[in-house]
């Protein structure tokens, strides 16, 4: 079992040189996860969503999105080509979108499962559910689920989530763990007030909740929210933040996110200097890509994650880095260890 963080220990960690941290971050990352940077497939399949983040451009008061959702066969038929490739896990991210209820969701699930098999990972991304829900996906085939708490601060959550608390987003992490999920959680970078005791919180609560896997990116602004005139997050602390994550957290998956390489040329490279292992190059059908903005300047509107991948795999071998196309399970999971997890199809 994970046990609670030393607030001490993160105190001190926060605060060192961050050269020295992110030296310590990769050698860390090397010991469990050797030079392997894994791949995983993102597709975006609905922008549609009832929330109203303030700081996320397809929160529901943002009238100039074109919002669209994928169709069942566009979601399965991107899967396959990606299957072809070599690919073996998938993320299906997505705003909280009515249309998209939990039997709809289970059923393309199935869909996948009986075109692609059981040899790979899917991992879901479309917010808060019951607990009996996140059964049922995960009964359908699921086997991942990411859900970012956002910040650790329970008031600035509620303000910035049209008050939607802290609480009910952790309790849904629990949930999910329960489900049986490798489970993964994470925060923004630059969100206001932000403060060295809120990246400490947040790094603790990453250790308290034992995720098996962790997503953080810079916050980066957006114009049609309101958070429009609050500045982006910053790169150094990203790359802070992901170099004590990796120390804190040795055996968890840390993708480089989308965030860091949209903010800054190279930012995705500098958080797999810091301990970050994973990369999800983006496979939604490019007519699409363009109104799927949780934020502006998203740096994979024109490129086909799959046409990509050579590239990936160059620029990683360039860095002395491999690129896996494997399913890379978090070593930090244990499926016994959320509850014997048994699929009933
Ligand atoms: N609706 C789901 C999944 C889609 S949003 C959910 O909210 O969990 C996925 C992630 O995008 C969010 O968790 C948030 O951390 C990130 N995000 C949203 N707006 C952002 C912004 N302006 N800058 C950086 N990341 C953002
Ligand atoms: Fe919806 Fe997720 Fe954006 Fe919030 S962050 S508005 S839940 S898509």
């Amino acid at each position: 079992m994970h046990r609670p963080a030393d607030k001490g220990f993160i105190e001190n960690l926060v605060t060192r040189p961050l050269d020295e941290l992110a030296r310590e971050a990769d050698s860390v990352r090397r010991s469990r996860y050797g030079d392997k940077v894994y791949i995983r497939g993102l597709l975006e399949f609905t922008n549609r969503c009832v929330c109203n983040c303030h700081y996320c451009g397809l929160r529901r008061g943002n009238t100039k999105v074109t919002r669209y959702s994928l169709s069942e066969e566009e979601i399965a038929g991107s899967v396959q080509r990606g299957f072809a490739q070599g690919i073996r896990t998938f993320v299906l991210q997505g705003g909280e979108d009515p249309q998209w209820d939990t039997d709809r969701v289970c059923r393309v699930l199935e869909v996948i499962r009986s075109r692609v098999g059981d040899s790979v990972a899917l991992t879901l991304s479309c917010g808060i559910k019951s607990a009996e829900e996140y059964r049922r996906l995960a009964s359908a085939g699921a086997n991942r689920y990411l859900l970012r708490f956002e910040t650790s601060d329970p008031l600035v959550h509620a303000r910035l989530r049209g008050g939607i608390s802290l609480a009910k987003r952790v309790e849904a992490l629990h949930d999910l763990r329960s489900a049986g999920f490798e489970v993964g959680s994470g925060f923004m970078v630059g969100l206001p007030e932000e403060t060295t005791e809120t990246l400490v919180e947040n790094l603790k609560l990453c250790v308290d909740l034992g995720l098996h896997m962790v997503g953080i990116g810079p916050f980066i602004s957006h114009p049609e929210t309101p958070l429009c005139n609050h500045p982006c997050g910053s790169m150094d602390q990203t790359v802070r933040m992901t170099a004590c994550l990796r120390i804190l957290l040795p055996e968890s998956n840390i993708p480089a996110t989308t965030a860091a390489g949209s903010l800054e040329t190279g930012g995705r490279s500098r958080m797999l200097s810091a301990g970050a292992n994973v990369l999800m190059p983006n496979l939604t059908p490019l007519q699409y890509r363009g109104h799927y903005l949780l934020y502006p300047g998203k740096d994979t509107i024109t490129r086909d994650g799959l046409e990509e991948l050579d590239t990936i795999r160059t620029h990683l071998e360039g860095q002395g880095w491999t690129m896996s196309l494997q399913r890379g399970d978090s070593l930090a999971f244990s499926p016994t260890q959320n509850f014997v997890f048994n699929r009933t199809k």
